[in-house]
């Protein structure tokens, strides 16, 4: 645990990989912007690792005042000790008051480590974040400038809000794809800071002996056209339609979880809470009910088609088009009048 710092910088944790920066850290610097600017503080980025420098430029144009770099080739590939302990200690010494960490696979394993060694609070899997004061329902003691830490709990059923008032510094992981990112300004100016921070050899208990990285086989988050099935596609054979829908518009195959868990199609195609969020330009959801899990990782879409027989699906609700019928007879229509407009 930090002392509270209010002067603290709003920190984004940015997470790199063989030379590139994960988009999800560039989402948060949009959003560290933000919240830093409503606090009157900078935004500061950790980065971690070997070579990484000329990462910073990316940073800054994002949005970053100082970017605090550790190089150290003990750094080069990512192991929770090593990075745990680079990042605690620029904590330790720049007392930031908020520090974001994308909600991957690394950042859910770094934000843990991060927090149980400061001993500091961390939520998980934020959806939004905002600064308001709050007051201590059992002290009504009044505390200014909080991180509210904005996220479904009870499986979507309610929206938490979750606050820390002192154990500081306040952190949370976000998802990807939840923030928008923001334009890239090159001609932003900022500041690197070179920290040395030792690394001892005992943290390094796991030798890399070879590495293996499997390419993503689908790229929903990239897709500006998602066509995405549901439970009422109602078995694998028919979800051939929603990749056919799919093929002639030029778009990804998207699912919800009941087609995933159904085995109609892989876990790597679905959208929503668990799953990818997304915010395609066109998100076409065939047999989808749009239970409140799959839309908030779909809602964002800029223009939202439904296709559905129960005319009360929630789905309707969010949708800017929606057709009443079954599947089995529209998208066929859809495919039909897409090649014939070819
Ligand atoms: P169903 O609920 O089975 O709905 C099928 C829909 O298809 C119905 O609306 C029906 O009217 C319609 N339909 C049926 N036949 C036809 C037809 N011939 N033509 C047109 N329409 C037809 N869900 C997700 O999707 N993503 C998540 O990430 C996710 N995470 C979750 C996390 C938690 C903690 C929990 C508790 C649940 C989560 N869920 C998630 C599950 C979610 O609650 C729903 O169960 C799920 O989204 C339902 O999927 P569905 O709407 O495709 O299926």
């Amino acid at each position: 645990m930090i002392r509270v710092n209010r002067q603290g910088e709003v920190w984004v944790y940015a997470e790199q990989e063989d030379g590139s920066l994960n988009d999800v850290s560039l989402e948060l610097c949009g959003k560290a912007r933000e919240l830093a600017d409503q606090l009157g503080v900078g935004v500061g980025a950790a980065l971690p690792g070997h070579r990484v420098e000329a990462l910073a430029a990316r940073l800054i144009a994002q949005g970053v005042d100082n970017v605090y770099v550790v190089d150290d080739p003990k750094l080069a590939h990512y192991q929770t000790k090593p990075y745990a302990r680079a990042l605690c200690a620029l904590i330790e010494e720049h007392e930031p008051q908020i520090v974001l960490y994308g909600a991957t696979a690394l950042g859910r394993d770094l934000a843990p480590r991060v927090a149980s060694e400061m001993r500091a609070g961390m939520t998980a899997d934020c959806t939004d974040l905002q600064i308001s004061d709050v007051t201590d329902p059992k002290t009504k003691e009044l505390h200014k400038n909080l991180l509210l830490q904005i996220r479904p709990a009870f499986g979507g059923n309610i929206i938490a809000t979750i606050v820390n008032y002192d154990w500081w510094p306040q952190m949370a992981t976000v998802r990807e794809g939840v923030m928008p990112m923001l334009p890239a300004d090159p001609s932003r100016q900022g500041r690197v800071v070179r920290e040395n921070v030792p690394i001892d050899d005992a943290l390094l208990a796991v030798k890399l002996i070879e590495r293996h990285i499997e390419p993503r086989k689908v790229n929903l988050k990239g897709a500006r056209v998602i066509v995405a099935g549901g439970g009422g596609v109602g078995s694998k054979e028919n979800f051939r339609l929603i990749h056919e829908l799919a093929g002639v518009i030029g778009g990804a195959v998207g699912a919800s979880r009941a087609a995933v868990d159904s085995g109609y199609v892989g876990k790597e195609h679905q959208i929503g809470q668990t799953g990818t969020t997304v915010r395609p330009a066109l998100y076409i959801a065939c047999g989808i009910s749009g239970a409140v899990q799959h839309r908030a990782g779909m809602e964002e879409s800029a223009k939202i088609i439904a296709v559905n027989t129960d005319r009360d699906a929630p789905i309707f609700s969010v949708a800017h088009y929606g057709i009443v019928g079954d599947l089995n007879r529209v998208i066929p229509m859809m495919i039909k009048a897409l090649r014939e407009r070819r």
